[in-house]
């Protein structure tokens, strides 16, 4: 079924009356996991499912107990972890913002709830004026396209940092990545093919619209970037990637996840990030802490904790 007709479907059963029949993934939620303001600007996060991750790649230059009690601390045991996702958008005057565009169907059968989850919320993809991306990853870029290869947000200007941008379409950057990670560099050129004619190349530092602003977070990737959003000490920061888990990105933030493409500037990053979040007690979104991805940083003992936030 195309995308369009789809839609149309959807709607038919929906007037009908019939929305029991659909499938779960097509079910309207018809909510965001959580709504607030930043500076006037309205901030809501969805959605897109879960990774499903073995546990050694939450930290690779740690023994296996020691990361097994960090991750237990979090109420993650067992054999596989799952990795929440929390895609934000955002909504200033005429702007409806993505931060990042899930993970599409490509990836993982757990993950890619995203367009599903905006239509049970009566969004409307062609509504999005920008997306925003902090970084290239699949479960950020990958869902840029939908299962028949057309645009998710086909009206929307799409932002990446230059650095992001030059990594991922290098003529070597297959070579650039361990093996296990080529498929990485795959689907981010084939999302980023896609979007090549109307992309906007941003610096940290730059403005995507008012009130949102870009912050240079590298380490994660080498071009990863974070999403300030609002206004003077009224403001969340979108952190992508930066912070990933609720306990080993703040309580051992020299901890390398193997997600972490510069490991070492990936932990300048954490700590100066932290620091700063902490002093300001600015608000954050995490794409992978736990739903709805919203709390702050606190300082503890030696190290950080974080303080989720549900309402
Ligand atoms: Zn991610």
């Amino acid at each position: 079924m195309k995308s369009t007709d789809r839609r149309c479907f959807l709607a038919l059963a929906s007037a009908a009356g019939l929305s029991s029949m659909l499938p779960a993934a097509y079910r309207a939620n018809a909510k965001a996991q959580t709504m607030i303001k930043a500076g006037g600007i309205e901030i809501s996060t969805y959605s897109d499912g879960f990774l499903t991750l073995p546990p050694d790649m939450f930290a690779t230059n740690v023994d296996t107990a020691q990361r097994t009690k960090a991750l237990q601390s979090a109420g993650q045991i067992g054999t596989t972890v799952k990795s929440p996702i929390n895609v934000t958008l955002v909504r200033n005057g005429k702007n409806l913002i993505m931060i990042d565009a899930g993970s599409g169907s490509r990836f993982m059968s757990t993950a890619g709830r995203l367009a599903a989850e905006l239509e049970g919320a009566g969004i409307d993809p062609k509504a999005v004026t920008q997306v925003v991306y902090t970084h290239a990853h699949p479960d950020h870029i990958w869902g840029t396209t939908d299962d028949f290869d057309e645009l998710s947000f086909p009206n929307a200007i799409p932002y990446i940092s230059e650095a992001e941008w030059a990594f991922w379409t290098a003529e070597d950057a297959i070579n650039r990545v361990p093996k296990d990670r080529q498929s990485f560099v795959v689907g981010a050129q084939r999302n980023l093919e896609a979007i090549k004619d109307r992309i906007k190349l941003m610096k940290p530092g730059q403005d995507v619209v008012t009130g949102v602003h870009i912050l240079a977070t590298f380490g994660h990737t080498p071009g990863h970037v974070s999403i300030e959003v609002g206004t003077g000490n009224d403001r969340v920061v979108v952190l992508g990637d930066a912070l990933t888990h609720p306990v080993i990105s703040f309580e051992h933030p020299e901890w390398h996840p193997a997600s972490d493409q510069l490991p070492d500037q990936a932990v300048t990053t954490r700590k100066r990030l932290l620091a700063k979040l902490a002093a300001d007690r600015t608000r954050i979104i995490g794409y992978h802490l736990p739903p709805p991805g919203l709390g702050y940083v606190e300082k503890k003992a030696n190290a950080y904790k974080f303080v989720s936030v549900t309402n």
